[in-house]
Formats: structure tokens, C-alpha cells, sequence
């Protein structure tokens, strides 16, 4: 049975960042948003994420601003360092970010962004289903449909518009655009959460550290107000071969190796790092893994929408870590989204959403470039590395100020 609802209506495949975040906008512009979500429960676990000002005046507009407060941690300073000597080359002052930008800069625990995000979620109305799987998508001439698995039996869900936030994996996009699976790049992040009262005080912060070395960096800032330290090691080519090709290791993200594994592996990723930083390693525990897999940045309108579906977050984007922006390009994308629909009639979704394409599809995939190009910044070896850290040292800050990025005002 067709579940056919002619009001203005919305179907979002994917309870993630982005299916919630375009639940939220799309309620704020009079749509009724209905979310299904494979998972029975809702546990974004695991590591931490940086939010620049282009995301945070979005938060701030959709009324979360306090609520953001609460939960997230607001660093005086972005420090690249040395991984080798531990020096600072070049540190950007995130805290004046409120005072160039208009909004702050922040560090936040995933499951914090979420839930904050799943209550202005439920608070605008949204209907989040869990325990639902997104099998498929159809298009009828004026309609989206859905099929959705929940306890066993498909159920055939329409609306006039579907959102495929399904994430790096996206089955939606697979099916539409037929461009394959995304592929492992060659890089593994390592998370850890350690809880700062738990550190000696020399290895506390509540500042942003990179440490810079060859073929792998570590990235640490505080999350939950500050209370705990979210340390990530991001490293070359550390995938045992037969994980390479196997799918289920790629998914696998949260996987877990035996400490003494993990603990190996790091070091051969930080040969030659300071005192300080393999401190911190060592006292970090409870490594979880992550291959990054991802694909060419975006090549046109056409992968962000299709008839009356449109990809959002790293279902069109998938993007290196190395920016800290997929997250909050998922959010810009949903805010886009929202000021697409507001005032739209039925008749005028395909355009509107033609509209978001062109509006978003060449930003998405210049934050795409340019974390991929700071990858190979950050991990350069020989003479790139000595040009990175002379330029650091010359010219610090206004490196690695992005106003492009920053100023973005979408909303
Ligand atoms: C190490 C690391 C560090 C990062 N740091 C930052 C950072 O500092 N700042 C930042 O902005 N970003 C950061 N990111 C990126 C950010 O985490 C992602 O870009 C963001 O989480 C993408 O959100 P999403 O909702 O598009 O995808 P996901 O979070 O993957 O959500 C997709 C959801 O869809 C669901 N789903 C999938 N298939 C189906 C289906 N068939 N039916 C129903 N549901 C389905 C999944 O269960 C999941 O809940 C980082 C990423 C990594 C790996």
C-alpha cells in the first residue's frame, strides 16, 4: 500500500548529521520531514569533531546556539607543530573567530552534535523512524517513493521530494548515479577519548594540537566541555592487504585491534616523534580504527540531485578529515536545502532542487580538493616539508585563516 501524503512532504534516508540537520531546516521551512534510519538506536560514538564559523552561525540560526554551549568547547588556538620536535610553526586563534566571523569556532563530541541535533529534530516535528531500512528509491512524475524495510515487511513510503543522506556507503547514490563504491584512499584514522583529569597536566589542553609528520599526523582537542581529550592519528597506508579489498573491514568503521597491534602500528606511524607527543599516545587507550574511504570531489549539479532526489552530506561528498569540514558541509548542505524549499510549491521542487545543485556543488567539492591537498601538506617528507614549515614559521596565521571557508552565509 502506497503511503501517499500530497502536502509538502519530505523522505530523508539516513539519521546521521546530515539527514538530521536537513530534517531540522527543511521542518524550519514549513516541509514535513520524515527520517528513517537503519540502526535500532541512535549511537554516534567515537571521535570528536572541529565546527568552524560557517557551521556554528547555522547552529546559531536554527536557535541551537546555547544549547551548543553546553556541550562543545570553545579553544583559544589551532597549533601546527612539528611531530618530531614539538614545536609550534604557525597557531591560528580560533578564538577570535567570533569577533572576524560572527559565530565560533568549536570542538565537539560526535554523539553531543548528534543528539543536539535529533532534539531540534523532534522539537521542529520531525518524525524519525528507526529500525528502517532504505532499500530503494523510484520516481514517479510528480512523486519520490521510498522502500523502506522496518521489522521484516517493505513499506512503500511517497513524498514529493526524497533526501539520500545516507551517508559515505550511500546505497541511494549507487542506485542513481551509478558510479560505484567509494574506495579506501590509503589513509586510517586512529581515535581516542581519554578523559583529561586522567592525564598528567603537562599532556592536558584545551587547545587545537596538530603534529606534523611524514606520511602522518595526530590532530587533539577537548571535547565535552573539555572534560575529555579527542586524539586521532591519521596515517598512510596502514591497511593489512586483504582489508584493502574487503568490504566488510571498509565499512567497519569503531573496528577494533588488539592493543599491542595498535600500539605497534602507531609507533611505525610516528617514528621520530617528540616526547610529549608518544606521552600522549601512551596514555591513550581503547584505540578504535577507521579506514577512510571516499571519491573525486564532486563533478557537477548531477551528483547532488537527480528528478526529485538529492544527495547531501558524504552520500555527495565524501571527503579526507584533513579540513574538518564533512560534517559541517553536511550542515551547509541542509541549511542550503531548507532556503531552496521555503515558499516552493509542489510543482516547483524539481527546480528548487536544481537550484540547491548549483548553489552548493562547486563548494562541496573545493572543501573536497582542498582536504585532500592538505593531506599531502601535512604529511610531506623533504624539501615540501621544509617549504610547509619555513612558510608556517613566515607566515603563520594567514595560512591557515581560510575566509573563503569561513565566512560562508548560506542561511
Ligand atoms: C576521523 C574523522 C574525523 C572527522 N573530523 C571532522 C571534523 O572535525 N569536522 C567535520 O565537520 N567533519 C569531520 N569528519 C567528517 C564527518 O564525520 C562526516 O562528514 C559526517 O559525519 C557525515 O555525516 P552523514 O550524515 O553524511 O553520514 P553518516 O554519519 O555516515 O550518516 C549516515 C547515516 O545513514 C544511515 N544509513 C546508511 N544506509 C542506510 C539505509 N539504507 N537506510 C537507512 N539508513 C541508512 C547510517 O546508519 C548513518 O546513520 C570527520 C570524519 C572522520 C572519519
Amino acid at each position: 500500500m502506497h503511503n501517499l501524503d500530497m502536502t509538502k512532504s519530505l523522505l530523508i534516508a539516513g539519521g546521521g548529521i546530515a539527514g538530521m540537520a536537513a530534517g531540522i531546516a527543511t521542518a524550519r521551512a514549513g516541509w514535513r520531514a520524515t527520517v528513517f534510519e537503519r540502526a535500532a538506536e541512535f549511537s554516534e560514538v567515537g571521535a570528536g569533531v572541529q565546527l568552524g564559523p560557517n557551521v556554528t552561525r547555522i547552529l546559531q540560526a536554527w536557535g541551537l546556539g546555547d544549547a551548543l554551549c553546553e556541550v562543545a568547547a570553545f579553544p583559544s588556538g589551532l597549533h601546527a607543530r612539528s611531530l618530531q620536535t614539538g614545536k609550534v610553526l604557525a597557531t591560528l586563534p580560533v578564538k577570535d573567530a567570533e569577533a572576524k566571523y560572527g559565530a565560533p569556532y568549536v570542538t565537539i563530541h560526535r554523539a553531543d552534535l548528534h543528539g543536539l541535533l535529533l532534539q531540534a529534530a523532534s522539537d521542529q516535528g520531525v518524525v524519525v523512524q528507526g529500525d528502517a531500512l532504505v532499500q530503494r528509491v523510484t520516481q514517479g512524475l510528480d512523486v519520490a517513493v521510498l522502500d523502506v524495510l522496518v521489522k521484516g515487511q517493505m513499506q512503500p513510503h511517497t513524498a514529493a521530494l526524497a533526501v539520500a543522506a545516507d551517508g559515505v556507503w550511500s546505497p541511494l547514490r549507487q542506485q542513481l548515479l551509478g558510479d560505484g563504491l567509494p574506495t579506501f584512499t590509503g589513509h586510517i584514522a586512529y581515535r581516542a577519548l581519554v578523559a583529561q583529569a586522567d592525564l598528567p597536566a603537562h599532556l592536558r589542553s584545551h587547545d587545537i594540537n596538530v603534529w606534523m609528520g611524514p606520511q602522518a599526523h595526530v590532530v587533539s582537542y577537548p571535547v565535552r566541555g573539555g572534560e575529555y581529550l579527542n586524539v586521532v592519528c591519521l596515517a598512510e597506508g596502514r591497511l593489512l592487504d586483504d582489508d584493502a579489498n574487503n568490504l566488510q573491514a571498509l565499512q567497519a568503521w569503531n573496528a577494533q585491534k588488539s592493543e599491542l597491534q595498535t600500539r605497534t602500528e602507531l609507533k611505525r606511524a610516528l617514528r621520530g616523534a617528540c616526547t610529549p607527543l608518544t606521552d600522549l599516545m601512551d596514555a591513550c587507550c581503547d584505540w578504535r580504527l577507521w579506514p577512510l574511504c571516499g571519491r573525486p570531489a564532486m563533478r557537477g549539479a548531477h551528483e547532488h540531485v537527480q528528478g526529485r532526489v538529492v544527495l547531501v552530506g558524504d552520500a555527495a561528498h565524501p571527503m579526507l578529515p584533513y579540513l574538518a569540514q564533512g560534517a559541517g558541509m553536511a550542515i551547509e548542505d541542509a541549511a542550503e536545502l531548507g532556503a531552496q524549499l521555503l515558499n516552493t510549491s509542489l510543482s516547483e521542487v524539481p527546480a528548487s532542487l536544481q537550484n540547491f545543485a548549483q548553489a552548493r556543488w562547486q563548494r562541496n567539492a573545493r572543501v573536497q580538493a582542498r582536504a585532500a591537498r592538505n593531506g599531502r601538506i601535512f604529511h610531506a617528507s623533504g624539501p615540501m616539508r621544509v617549504g610547509r614549515d619555513v612558510g608556517l614559521r613566515m607566515m603563520g596565521a594567514s595560512l591557515m585563516d581560510l575566509p573563503w571557508l569561513y565566512e560562508y552565509s548560506g542561511v
